[in-house]
């Protein structure tokens, strides 16, 4: 048995390994209702019958094409969403890091897919709900513990989301390499989670905290990255195998360039510190893909 289980993990790997490690998804949503009521507003992307393409049309007419692993259309729901994302779940309780990141403009849909609506929930609360479900199948043979952390990172200050008490809100949090390689946030609050109900009172509760103090909070969220850390505890109850592992999901901050002459003072702080912080993602994420061998993390 545990040379079978040790060769599915092996070849689930290598099918995630060969779809490419970083996959990069499209998706468009509906035109809102300003969008509808204004009609100089017209949708400027055509689909193209293969689900990797897009065409988008310039505003001199001409038009570009672009490849993605996946591109979702307006009327692609969150399940559609989900499906594509899914498989990457029971990669993270093999013990294998995994990270999901939503980028974008401000009011393109990020925090609607990845945190979604009690109606319409998103990615986050999905891939937790899959976690249970895929480690309640495995309870026979592997023991999980699953912690979730949330944090928001603005102006490069860490401030964690799940702090229950002053003294814990008011820490100073930072970024280390740990001796494995691995990235920590020392103090860093962890709740142990149950269940996919827990998990969405505690999301919700993180998200509370995100907009205290702000006047309006969709503003500030959208200077903000947000970042929910899932971490996995494995133990293989026939050989005491342990593993631990991390579900990065990301909710970056809006990828807009603010305009040098309407920007100044707090809001041009945030833009600077917003496109060094994606320009640097871009770096890490360009090493990974060219498999590099220093990764400027
Ligand atoms: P962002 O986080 O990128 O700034 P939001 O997720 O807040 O953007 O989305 C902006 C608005 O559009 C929200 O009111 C959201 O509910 C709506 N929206 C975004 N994506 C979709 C979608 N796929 N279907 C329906 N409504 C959407
Ligand atoms: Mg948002």
């Amino acid at each position: 048995y545990l040379e079978e289980s040790l060769e599915r993990r092996r070849l689930n790997n290598e099918v995630i390994e060969l779809k490419g490690n970083i996959r990069v998804f499209c998706r468009c949503r509906p035109l809102n209702e300003n969008e509808i009521a204004n009609e100089s507003a017209v949708s400027v992307v055509n689909f193209e019958s293969a689900s990797e393409e897009l065409q988008v049309i310039c505003s001199d007419s001409s038009k570009k094409q672009f490849k993605f692993d996946h591109v979702f259309k307006p009327e692609d729901n969150q399940e559609a969403v989900f499906a594509q994302t899914k498989s990457i779940v029971a990669s993270v309780l093999d013990g294998y890091n995994v990270c999901i990141f939503a980028y974008g403009q401000t009011g393109t849909g990020k925090t609607f897919t990845m945190e979604g609506t009690p109606e319409h929930r998103g990615v986050n609360y999905r891939t937790l709900e899959e976690l249970f479900r895929i480690s309640e199948d495995r309870q026979g043979t592997m023991k999980y513990e699953l912690l979730v952390s949330m944090l928001e990172v603005y102006n490069e200050k860490i401030k964690d989301l799940l702090a229950g008490n002053p003294s814990e809100a008011t820490k100073k949090l930072e970024v280390k390499q740990a001796a494995d390689g691995t990235q920590e946030v020392p103090g860093l609050v962890e709740t142990r989670v149950y269940g996919a109900d827990g998990v969405w009172e505690i999301l919700k509760s993180g998200n509370r905290v995100r907009s205290v103090g702000s006047t309006s909070a969709n503003e500030l969220s959208s200077r903000s990255h947000c970042l929910v850390r899932v971490t996995v505890v494995g133990e293989n109850l026939i050989n005491g195998q342990r593993t631990k592992s991390h579900l990065w999901l990301v909710d970056l901050a809006g990828s807009e360039r603010v305009g040098k002459t309407d920007a100044e003072g707090e809001r041009l702080k945030e833009s600077q510190f917003i496109n060094k912080s994606l320009s640097a993602l871009g770096d890490v994420i360009a090493a990974l893909a060219s498999k590099s061998a220093h990764i400027p993390y």
